[in-house]
């Protein structure tokens, strides 16, 4: 199931701010790099971008019939600032919201962006003025990444590209997975919570966090724990159909592996 339907602004290279880099272009890449790795994360998103319209008005209304049409929890606009001169000094990233409910989400992006790259952090920002806020549907941010016409601004986002990409895209599964188990990477089937980056720094040894990894990565091995704790009579085979259902999380199997060795050693 699509999750995140994301677009790049505007309709055609130089249909949008410009100066030293072309904010159409750059939304593009940006849009497609945070595409790829939500794919590769096993997230459903689909992309809309505006090859058609001729005008802002017929393009405001592609992007938004589009989203409108697909099955999300978030649309998401990439777009890039300009404050109208060329500028050697800082200006940074911002997040645009309508609705006080998206204020958080947006300015957990601006915050990411910010950290990841060193763009001034300018923050979420309420806008009551922008269709693609205004007819959405869903919950809607709008990304101005940085300023095209800013020197530093520029620098920044070229060398922190990736990583930029990476903290949205991140932000974005964050949100639409809600604390739900988030699938890891692979093909081993065990589903890690998603904030398993919690876990790991909750474990004071680097060793037994390695340790860790590779068990919970050997889905046989995690199987032999369950069903050791089933037989046992420990806990519950439901487990096993969660394991199965791959509903389990890395926080469940650390609580069981403590019921099952207090069996062992009654
Ligand atoms: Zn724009």
């Amino acid at each position: 199931m699509s999750l995140i339907t994301i677009s790049p602004g505007h309709y055609g290279i130089g249909t949008g701010a410009r100066d030293i880099i072309d904010e159409v272009r750059e939304a593009r890449k940006v849009t497609n790099r945070i595409v790829e790795i939500l794919k590769s994360e096993k997230i459903g998103v689909t992309k809309i971008e505006d090859n058609t319209s001729r005008t802002q008005s017929q393009n405001l209304n592609y992007l938004i019939s589009r989203h409108n049409g697909t099955t999300r929890k978030v649309d998401v606009s990439i777009h890039f600032n300009a404050s109208g001169e060329r500028l050697n000094s800082a200006k940074g990233t911002e997040v645009l919201y309508l609705s006080d409910s998206n204020k958080n989400l947006a300015e957990k992006i601006s915050k990411a962006i910010s950290s990841a790259s060193g763009l001034r952090n300018r923050g979420a920002k309420k806008r009551t003025d922008l269709a693609f806020l205004n007819r959405t549907l869903k919950p809607a941010i709008l990304i101005e990444v940085c300023f095209v016409d800013s020197v530093t601004d520029v620098n920044l986002y070229q060398r922190y590209f990736e990583v930029i990409c990476k903290a949205i895209a991140n932000q974005l599964i964050n949100y639409v997975l809600d604390g739900q188990s988030r699938p890891e990477e692979g093909e081993n089937g065990l589903s890690l919570i998603a904030n398993n980056g919690k876990i790991n720094s909750a474990i004071s040894s680097p060793t037994l966090i390695d340790v860790l990894n590779k068990v919970l990565k050997d889905q046989n091995s995690v199987k032999e724990i369950i069903e050791k704790g089933v037989s046992q009579k420990a806990i519950s085979k439901e487990w096993l159909n969660k394991l199965n259902n791959k509903t389990l999380t890395t926080a469940d199997l650390l609580g069981l592996s403590v019921l099952i060795v207090q069996r062992t050693i009654k």
